[in-house]
């Protein structure tokens, strides 16, 4: 979850029975998403166009195995399509050049430091806690051991195709945090194409689905969005649509308004952003249905497969634009 602060939807707009208006509104969006993915599978190497071809399914598995970020999925399934995830040689790949950070949310050794998490930091227009510990299942699953796997698998994806990845943190590497404002600074000195907050949430049991977070206009202190909010609304709408199409799983019914997408301003890990950035949550880790998806390995290997062709999608726009994913204003910061 992403409870640096208060949501752009208050507590107490979040209803547990939707009206029937929200729930038209809700399918009439889902469908929009749902062509929109359809267009993209059309024009730009979306579903069921490979990105790349795989030489063979035989070299493919064996360049997983011997990745440097080892296997693309887990003991509970969900490997993905050889011909979807064909390994491409160090330095080759339609996304040979590119830099994406991946920061999974929270830190499994947050909840061993609760003295260091807790100190807080500035965030351009405030301050607020350096990191949180995350949520979690009822059974115990917790939520930064789910974006740890995700981005595992995301990064084992984007780097088939050739992607430089760096992520915020590794588990033990550090052992907490980083705090959310160094976060933002490990995107920009990496001077990322795109920066991707993994986290799934916290919710009330009967809330459900996944949305997308993109920063609002924010210029205070040290921080000034107003470049990237463009580029990243272009990144956070290619992810959802994708995500949608991955997963099969619905839009958030309790916020966006069934778009799965939502503007936030109070975020620091978006506020001190230089760079195209979002965050998505996967899902409501206390709904029950929720959880079901978010502690099955084959979903979540669908769930990185959906954010990666987001990604993917928006580097290819982006490079068709001339840019170079990044805006103007991000340079040399
Ligand atoms: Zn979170």
């Amino acid at each position: 979850m992403s409870y640096e602060g208060p949501r752009t939807d208050p507590p107490h707009s979040r209803r547990p029975r939707r009206s029937p208006l929200t729930v038209a509104l809700a399918a009439l969006v889902t469908g929009a998403l749902l062509g929109w993915g359809v267009y993209e599978a059309v024009g730009d190497g979306g579903p069921g166009t490979p990105v790349r071809t795989a030489s063979s399914p035989a070299a493919s598995t064996a360049a997983r195995e011997t990745s440097p970020s080892g296997p693309a999925a887990t003991e509970d399934g969900g490997r993905p399509d050889p011909a979807r995830t064909a390994s491409a040689p160090a330095g080759a790949g339609p996304l040979r050049g590119r830099v994406v950070v991946i920061d999974p949310g929270h830190n499994p050794g947050n909840v061993r430091h609760t003295a260091e998490i807790n100190r807080s930091v500035d965030i351009g227009t405030n301050r607020k806690e350096c990191d949180t510990t995350g949520t979690s299942t009822n059974a115990g699953y917790t939520e930064a051991r789910f974006t740890l796997d995700v981005a595992h698998r995301l990064r084992a994806l984007l780097e088939e195709q050739g992607a430089t990845v760096r992520l915020t943190h590794d588990g033990d590497e550090p052992a907490w945090g980083p705090c959310v404002d160094e976060r933002a600074r490990i995107g920009n000195t990496a001077r990322a194409d795109a920066a991707v907050s993994i986290h799934a949430d916290g919710s009330a049991p009967g809330n459900r689905g996944f949305h997308v977070i993109m920063p609002g206009p924010v210029h205070s202190g040290g921080a000034d969005t107003r470049a990237i909010v463009g580029p990243s609304r272009a990144l956070g709408e290619r992810i959802a649509g994708h995500f949608l199409h991955a997963t099969g799983e619905a839009p958030s019914n309790y916020l966006g308004s069934g778009t799965g997408l939502v503007t936030r301003t109070d975020l620091g890990g978006l506020n001190l952003s230089t760079v195209p950035k979002v965050f998505i949550e996967c899902g409501n880790m206390r709904d029950s249905k929720d959880a079901a998806q978010l502690t099955s390995g084959a979903w979540r290997q669908k769930a990185a497969q959906g954010i990666s062709e987001g990604i993917v999608s928006f580097l290819r726009e982006s490079r068709a634009a001339g840019g170079s994913g990044r805006t103007a204003g991000s340079h040399g910061r």
